[in-house]
């Protein structure tokens, strides 16, 4: 039973690339709503274990998720630490940039690691969590998604937006398919975050550039996105289902 002020006590959570930007905002939110977080990191063992101390409770776990087997890996793992998982978290992405005048080599090495860490390594954790939530009441996903994949990208991050599409479109089948089992899925699609991911965007172009077509004139902050993240989970929102929800500053509006 959740607590008063505590909506997802006794949840354990998986959370990727959880060490810095929207991860560890996300793992902070669910950490003050009462879930027991699980943070997955890549490569920043320090950041992920100062995150651990300073919310309290959960457990680290390293992974590579351009590892073919990575994300398989990182579910055994997590099962072996928390036992039962309520919710998955696929958060960990990247941005990479090539253009069409690069060379083929170039171009097809962005596309296939786009894909393996932002589509195949959330699709094998997917799942996952869908065969273990089968065996024990349910649970819940939440996948990162993008604006970038809903109204087409940047000439030079094609592949990004590739990625998210087929993210976004994985929720929707997981939300028609597995509901009568108490398995939901929602996506979230920001538009630009003010992460590491912005900054390096924000260093090259400048801030106008990342703004200038957005209503509000800000990016959204990484806690915006970790509130409605922790609100999807609550355990009294059974309707909110392969919903994609847009957080973009009116930039995109459907
Ligand atoms: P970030 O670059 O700050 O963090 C990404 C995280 O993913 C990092 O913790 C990193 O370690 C992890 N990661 C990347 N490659 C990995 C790998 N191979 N193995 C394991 N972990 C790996 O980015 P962010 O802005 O916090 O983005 C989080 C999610 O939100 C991403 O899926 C991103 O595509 C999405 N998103 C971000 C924005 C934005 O503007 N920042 C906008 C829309 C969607």
């Amino acid at each position: 039973m959740a607590g008063v002020g505590k909506p997802l006590q006794g949840q354990n959570v998986l959370v990727t690339g959880a060490s810095r930007g929207i991860g560890a905002a996300v793992v902070r939110q669910l950490a003050r709503e009462g879930a027991v977080p699980i943070i997955q990191y890549g490569r920043d063992q320090a950041a992920a274990e100062q995150l651990l101390e300073e919310v309290g409770a959960g457990v680290t776990l390293q992974a590579d998720l351009s590892d073919p087997m990575g994300a398989t890996r990182l579910w055994e793992q997590a099962r072996s630490k928390a036992g039962r998982i309520h919710a998955l978290v696929n958060n960990a992405g990247i941005r990479t940039e090539v253009s069409i005048e690069a060379g083929l080599q170039a171009w097809q090495s962005t596309w296939q690691k786009e894909f393996r860490v932002n589509l195949f390594a959330p699709a094998d954790l997917c799942r996952e969590a869908i065969l273990h939530f089968s065996e024990h009441g349910g649970g819940k996903i939440v996948n990162l998604a993008s604006r970038a994949g809903q109204r087409g990208y940047a000439a030079e991050a094609m592949a990004y937006g590739a990625t998210k599409a087929a993210l976004n479109n994985l929720t929707k089948s997981i939300a028609r398919n597995f509901g009568d089992k108490g398995i939901f899925a929602v996506a979230i699609a920001p538009g630009w975050v003010f992460t590491d991911m912005a900054k390096g965007y924000i260093a090259r172009f400048g801030k106008q550039a990342a703004v200038a077509d957005i209503p509000i004139g800000e990016m959204a902050l990484p806690e915006e996105i970790a509130e409605v993240i922790a609100f999807v989970l609550r355990s009294s929102q059974h309707s909110l289902n392969g919903a994609t929800l847009d957080m973009n500053g009116g930039s995109y509006i459907r």
